[in-house]
């Protein structure tokens, strides 16, 4: 199951229940929430946030009892509804203050974690067009020298992209390489300085003392975690080993144009409390859209 069927999972489950004029609102309201945790868990929400979800939904919709009755049947569908909605927006809207916005004239570091194959290189070079389309001037370092073929890769993007680079083919201290880079475009009065870092198979701790040492040398401004978002469950166990080591300050989800069941991006977002800033929706440079999360939300529900 992936999230953007709940939408029409719910509406059935809505239909059917408040078509059957044997049901009261409160059964009406039981068959509800019985569909949406099903759909919630087997789309990979956790489990701990679906019961939260539910039972703050229980009180909202029963706390509407009165109008249940009076009100027709459009009207109780609509009010659940926007119940369902604003709950779900809650779960990844976490937005305490205002996002990070690099400044023009200034040197804005931005460092990339995550697992590899999250397509983190991938949006390293989006987020670079993103920032080079809205007038600033913007370098990419390659601080990944442990995967053969990394600096190619952010190389060839990067000239397709039209964005200087840094890398080195022969230095193997990814620290080193980092300092070089920023050191380089700091001099030549960049503004915004991406710097892509190594990403293994799994939650090694050489790989997160690694990412302590480039972060406090190039000593980011803000610190972007990737995430696939086909990932699952494996999403809130990870983003929190991450978050620890990298204390990553917004999540990047990519290939949400395939399909990806997505609930585990929403654990991954409750159990660090970081937002989601940006979503991957294709291999192109330019699929790269801000996340919004009442769009998000809207596009689940269909
Ligand atoms: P890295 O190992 O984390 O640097 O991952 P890469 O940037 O090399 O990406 C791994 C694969 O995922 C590549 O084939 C990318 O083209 C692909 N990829 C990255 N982001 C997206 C996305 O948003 N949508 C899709 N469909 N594919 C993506």
């Amino acid at each position: 199951m992936v999230l953007a069927d709940l939408g029409k999972r719910i509406n059935n489950a809505v239909n059917s229940a408040l078509s059957n004029t044997e049901d009261d609102y409160a059964t009406t309201v039981d068959v509800l929430l019985k569909t949406l945790v099903t759909a919630l868990l087997e789309a990979d929400v956790n489990i701990k946030l679906v019961s939260n979800l539910r039972n703050n939904l229980k009180e909202t919709l029963m706390g509407n009892k009165g109008t249940g009755k009076s009100t027709s049947n459009a009207q109780t569908k609509k009010l659940i509804q926007k119940a369902v909605f604003d709950e779900l927006c809650n779960l990844v809207d976490c937005e305490s203050e205002q996002p990070f916005q690099p400044k023009k004239r200034k040197t804005n570091v931005i460092m990339f974690v995550g697992l590899q194959g999250s397509g983190k290189t991938t949006s390293c070079t989006k987020l670079a067009v993103y920032y080079s389309r809205r007038g600033f001037k913007v370098g990419l370092v390659c601080a990944d020298t442990f995967r053969a073929g990394a600096f190619d890769q952010l190389k060839q993007n990067a000239i397709k992209a039209h964005i200087p680079f840094y890398g080195s083919y022969t230095e193997t201290d990814p620290v080193k390489v980092a300092a070089e880079g920023i050191a380089k475009f700091k001099k030549e009065k960049f503004e915004v300085i991406i710097v892509d870092t190594s990403g293994r198979h799994h939650q090694e701790q050489a790989l997160f003392q690694e990412m302590v040492e480039i972060s406090n040398v190039v000593k980011p401004n803000q610190t972007i975690m990737v995430l696939d978002a086909s990932i699952g469950q494996a999403a809130e166990q990870q983003s929190k080993a991450f978050k620890e080591s990298a204390d990553f300050g917004a999540i990047l989800l990519t290939k949400m144009d395939g399909h990806a069941k997505g609930g585990g991006a929403i654990s991954a977002v409750a159990a660090t409390n970081t937002p989601i800033i940006f979503i991957g929706t294709g291999e192109h440079i330019h699929d790269l859209e801000k996340f919004s999360p009442k769009s998000f939300i809207s596009k689940l529900l269909g």
